[in-house]
């Protein structure tokens, strides 16, 4: 049985969601979603782990449809409210998907796709209340495939369990301290493991109501926040980024008015892309919160995290999750020393065991002996890890040193003039690579060579970036991350 839905029973008259202006209770929940399954199920007594992908908005029929196909047997496949027709196409091919539910709001985006005899497509509006016989599903069974990021490139459809989803839940319903009379805001995109896992998934085990915010908007946050009911909150760097810029626009008393309220919130939470220094001071003067930054992945929901109680260290992800098995090793998956840098590698009922369609991508992800490798590289540092980047475009190897460009993008940032910035590796015949960085400027224009001096006060000679380019934006993916597959293109014109 599906734990997440079978705890929902307990909780039947609590809110569960409150989704454009409507509270809904976990009752209406499981008879929504009991009805949407057996209408799904179309006389079938089990899907059999079926794609089954949706195209609606973050909302109450965004839960409802997740559930519904749960029970009835099927794969969740959430879809990118974002994305062109061409990336839902690649979806719903590489899943070999039976049927495509979508809202109203996504019609016209997917028509061109209605003569696609292969697939049934269902309007999200037009399930009705019909109840009926629904299949025992094991946990075993796969629930979800969730697209990676595609930060690095293609996105990946990794396959979690009933048993993956539920570890990768109740390590955080620990550590975090989730309960019962929580309630938190949803901000976040509803096809990656984020908004799914760490605040839907984490709220609905809890028996707490999830708040939807359909799109990102500043001030209807700042808005719902003062509504004083919400008092926990995730988000990604650039999310806290545009609401540090919205509230420093804002008058002296409503500030202070925030203040007070933030302050009161029981958790904040950061993740999913590096949070910079400056980030972590903005952010505290707003709420006095010191953010909870932690470390995940879609192919393991979360494995480190800052501590709830006890001391945060800003730029740093924490410690190991209850149940999470984490070590450090070389490129020979020897253990590194304490102190040195190595890969981060995972093992834990939370971890996938395959990603959709791609034997070789799943047999290259793990060590022999069953250790996920994530690519990500870290140190311990006094029992906390730090990240130093991802190893295919983080990690610059440059006249035989390893160099994070992570730290170089974290010292650029203090310069005044500079609001963003991205460092990367590009290729070089004689240094294998030199250090190139894309900056986003707070004024007009920047002298490179002053800059150059500034950074020679803060930096050795061989971490100075060599080429600049500037740029209005970052090329960033839905989730906010920096692309820098796509910078490093950039870098063949345009050098300063
Ligand atoms: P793709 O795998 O398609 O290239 P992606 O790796 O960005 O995309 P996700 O699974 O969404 O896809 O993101 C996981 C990655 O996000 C991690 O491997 C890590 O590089 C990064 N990440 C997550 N949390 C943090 C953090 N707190 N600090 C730094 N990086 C983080
Ligand atoms: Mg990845």
């Amino acid at each position: 049985m599906i734990k997440l839905i079978e705890r929902a029973y307990n909780n039947k008259n609590r809110i569960a969601v409150k989704s454009e202006g409507y509270s809904y209770t976990y009752k209406t929940l499981l008879n929504k979603s009991e009805s949407i399954a057996v209408e799904l199920l179309a006389g079938k007594r089990d899907l059999n782990e079926q794609r089954i992908t949706f195209l609606v908005n973050p909302s109450f029929q965004y839960v409802t449809i997740q559930w519904g196909i749960w029970r009835a047997g099927g794969i969740a496949v959430p879809l990118c409210i974002k994305h062109p027709l061409e990336s839902i196409k690649y979806v719903l091919e590489d899943t070999d998907a039976s049927i495509l539910i979508y809202s109203k709001e996504y019609k016209d985006l997917i028509e061109p796709l209605f003569n696609n005899t292969n697939i049934r497509f269902i309007r999200a509006e037009s399930f009705s209340n019909i109840f009926g016989l629904l299949p025992e599903v094991d946990i075993k069974r796969r629930a979800m495939i969730i697209y990676t990021s595609g930060t690095t490139g293609l996105p990946k459809g990794v396959v979690s369990t009933h048993k993956n989803i539920e570890a990768q839940i109740s390590s955080l319903i620990s550590f975090w301290g989730w309960n019962q009379s929580d309630h938190i805001l949803n901000v976040l995109p509803m096809h990656h493991v984020h908004g799914i896992i760490n605040v839907l998934s984490c709220a609905l085990w809890s028996g707490a109501c999830c708040e939807f915010l359909p799109k990102f908007n500043p001030e209807e946050i700042f808005k719902l926040f003062k509504k004083q009911e919400i008092n926990v909150f995730m988000a990604v760097p650039t999310i806290y980024f545009k609401l540090i810029a919205y509230w420093n626009d804002l008058k002296k008393t409503e500030q202070e008015e925030i203040f007070l309220i933030l302050k009161k919130f029981r958790l904040m939470v950061s993740g999913s892309a590096a949070l910079p220094l400056s980030l972590h001071e903005q952010w505290e003067k707003i709420s006095n919160h010191v953010l909870l930054e932690r470390y995940g992945m879609t192919e393991m929901g979360m494995a480190i995290s800052n501590p709830y109680n006890g001391k945060r260290r800003p730029g740093f992800i924490g410690q190991p999750l209850g149940n999470v098995s984490v070590r450090l090793v070389d490129e020979n998956n020897n253990l590194v020393k304490v102190g040195e840098p190595g890969e981060i590698q995972v093992k834990g009922e939370n971890v996938f065991n395959e990603y959709w369609n791609k034997p070789e991508a799943t047999k290259e992800a793990f060590t022999l002996d069953g250790w996920f490798k994530t690519g990500d590289i870290a140190v311990l540092n006094n029992g906390s890890y730090k990240i130093l980047g991802r190893n295919s475009v983080d990690i610059i190897k440059s006249g035989g040193y390893k160099i994070s460009a992570l730290e170089i993008e974290e010292v650029l940032r203090q310069h005044v003039n500079i609001k963003d910035c991205a460092v990367i590796g590009i290729p070089d015949e004689e240094w294998g690579e030199i250090i190139g960085v894309s900056l986003v400027l707070n004024t007009k224009e920047i002298s490179i060579d002053n800059l150059k001096s500034w950074l020679i006060e803060k930096l050795p000679g061989y971490k100075i970036p060599k080429k600049y380019i500037i740029q209005t934006d970052l090329p960033r993916n839905t989730m906010g991350k920096v692309t820098k597959n796509e910078l490093k293109k950039l870098f063949s014109v345009n050098i300063l």
